[in-house]
């Protein structure tokens, strides 16, 4: 297996060269002064060392190990521990945190690339951080100054965990029927009591203390999604002055074993008369949860990139070495008995696919990540702009790069042959690793029905004229360069392309209630492959006057013609998808199948 190189060119060159970051960042009130380019790259190149030199290395043997439950107390593989507390003794858990309470108050165009490392190097890992940062968020958003004095910063430290405690045996998409009760206390808490299953991070041996974020509902609470309220549940309860006070009512009852992420506990929980505290109003937890479930799926999103980076290093390194056949265009290595697979046409397809799937996800992520920016620094009409960017954008990250992160790893796993299919060389792991990305923080399903449903149809395709008018101005703007012309002119034909679709599935959801649902998956998948159009446009744009410097840019250019050539024609297959409507998934009867 080859070692973890994070991909700091190519992270650098989008934040710089086709997002012209640091101009955002200086003009952006509450980051200005914050962060610039020097400080953003030297954080970048420190990341990258902790994800290669102690994330990286405890990967695999965190694989085979698992966690493990005895008693009710769950600790995780060998080097975990130590690994935890390097990263926390860096400040990474504070990175994109509120200052006012210890965070560091950097964007999440930099928070986001951070994330990628460290699910490149270690996906098991990154998912303790990684849900306690959203827990942060959801807090920091909604809870009370007190709530906030008391847990963030022992929280950003890394001393204090987070998990996100929705979904129990019985509600797991459908949250509206939770049986979890909350009881009102006469001193302002709430007395927490019901079983919540597959919590990641419910319990571990990482951090003193766990904070559980729980939604459930109080006895006379409204029935389905408008009687959920969410609540704060920490593991120990916290004395006057700060320090872990005496065991709250909350249990793992068990772990789950899984077909991958192995080194993450999914633990059971039970609350059995637990004490919480409400976080935001009552009976609007759910809104409140999607705040942290927002960030989340954007760091869902993330987990399918790195998991597919990490595979196509390791793939691009083993088809330099793996020598097996002759090239069709006569011997490139003739002292050798046979080329590098790397020379065959159908390798290179492969490979090609990850680099360019890896490539439009990074530069989308960057993207998303940048509307996140303006939504929370930003403000006026470009705020509320960049709220419904993210609302919008926020499923296809999750869903497409995550799907496409499936593709990918399998690819990478193809390159191998059969040494793919075995242990050794890690490429089975990242398969069984990234499954899982499809399936939380709301199946891949759910996503493609929240993009066309609430972010499309509910508000008659407002946010989807806001993408789309720009990627038109990116369009306009490039008119009279003849040199991107290979790039605008079909991605100017895919945009058209997805207005028409968007406006017949607009005019069928008002006659087929089926329509919505049934157009859901192939128009996300559509969304996704021309949104990557318009990043591998940006990136051509950028790239193409300085092919000349380095073959750095030219190979960002050959990469952005293969992703036209050989993977956006999918668009109109998926259209046509789209426009058949629902009549060929509604007429077998139930029995029929
Ligand atoms: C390893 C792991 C870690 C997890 N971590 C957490 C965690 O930290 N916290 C937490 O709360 N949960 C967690 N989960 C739970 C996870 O988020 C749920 O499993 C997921 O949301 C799906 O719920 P479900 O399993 O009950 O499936 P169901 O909701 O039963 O769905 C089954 C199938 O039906 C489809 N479906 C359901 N409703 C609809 C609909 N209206 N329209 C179309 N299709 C529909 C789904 O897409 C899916 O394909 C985790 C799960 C796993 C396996």
């Amino acid at each position: 297996m080859a070692d973890y190189k994070a991909p700091l060119r190519e992270m650098n060159f989008l934040l710089h060269e086709v997002f012209a970051a640091d101009e955002l960042w200086a003009r952006l009130p509450g980051l200005e002064g914050a962060v610039d380019r020097e400080t953003a790259d030297a954080i970048l190149e420190e990341m990258a060392k902790l994800a290669a030199n102690t994330l990286d290395p405890i990967n695999r043997s965190g694989d085979e190990e698992g966690c493990h439950w005895e008693d009710g107390v769950v600790t995780t593989p060998k080097g975990f521990p130590e690994a935890y507390a390097t990263f926390c003794e860096g400040g990474w858990g504070a990175l994109v945190g509120n200052p006012e309470y210890g965070g560091m108050g950097m964007p999440k165009m930099l928070g986001a690339q951070m994330e990628e490392m460290i699910n490149s190097a270690n996906i098991s890992f990154a998912l303790y951080p990684v849900l306690t940062a959203g827990a942060c968020l959801a807090l920091d958003a909604h809870g009370s100054e007190e709530l906030k004095q008391r847990y963030l910063p022992k929280m950003y430290e890394g001393t204090w965990s987070g998990a996100m405690d929705l979904t129990e045996p019985h509600a797991g998409t459908d949250l509206g029927i939770i049986r979890t009760k909350a009881e009102p206390q006469e001193d302002g808490s709430y007395k927490i009591t019901g079983n919540k299953i597959f919590i990641t991070g419910g319990d571990h041996d990482l951090s003193e203390n766990i904070i559980h974020l729980v939604l459930a509902k109080l006895p006379d609470a409204p029935k389905g999604p408008k009687g959920i309220s969410l609540f704060l549940v920490p593991k120990f309860l916290v004395n006057e002055d700060g320090s872990v006070g005496e065991r709250n009512a909350v249990n793992c009852g068990s772990i789950e074993h899984k077909m991958g992420i192995k080194a993450s506990a999914t633990c059971a929980m039970n609350f059995d008369g637990a004490k919480g505290w409400l976080v935001g109003e009552l009976n609007k937890g759910l809104a409140a949860m999607f705040t942290m479930m927002n960030y989340e799926r954007l760091g869902v999103g993330i987990q399918g990139l790195g998991a597919s980076e990490r595979s196509y290093q390791n793939a691009v390194e083993y088809a330099r070495e793996r020598i097996q056949s002759r090239s069709p265009a006569g011997p490139k290595q003739a002292d050798k008995a046979a080329d590098p697979i790397l020379v065959h046409p159908d390798v290179r397809r492969m490979l090609l696919t990850q680099k360019a799937l890896i490539g439009g996800g990074r530069a989308l992520s960057t993207y998303v990540a940048q509307w996140l920016d303006i939504a929370k620094f930003g403000e006026g009409e470009e705020k509320q702009k960049a709220e419904a960017m993210v609302a919008l954008l926020t499923p296809v990250a999750k869903a497409f790069f995550t799907d496409k992160g499936l593709d990918c790893t399998v690819l990478g796993q193809q390159v191998f042959g059969g040494h793919g299919y075995i242990r050794e060389w890690g490429q089975e792991q990242l398969v069984r690793d990234v499954r899982i990305t499809q399936i939380y923080e709301g199946t891949n399903g759910i996503q493609a029905l929240d993009l066309i449903g609430r972010k499309t149809v509910a508000n008659n395709g407002a946010f989807f004229n806001l993408f789309a008018d720009d990627v038109q101005q990116f369009v306009d703007s490039q008119a009279d360069n003849e040199a991107l012309a290979e790039f605008i002119q079909p991605l100017a034909t895919e945009l058209q392309r997805l207005r028409d679709v968007t406006a017949r599935v607009l005019a069928a959801a008002q006659e087929d209630p089926h329509a919505p649902g049934a157009a859901s998956v192939e128009y996300l998948h559509l969304f996704g492959y021309v949104a990557y159009a318009f990043m591998w446009a940006r990136i051509a744009a950028a790239a193409l006057p300085k092919t000349g410097e380095d073959s750095f840019y030219a190979g960002q250019v050959k990469t952005a013609r293969f992703f036209f050539a050989r993977l956006l024609p999918q668009a109109a297959a998926l259209a046509e998808s789209v426009d058949a409507g629902s009549a060929t998934l509604m007429d077998l009867e139930e029995e029929l199948f």
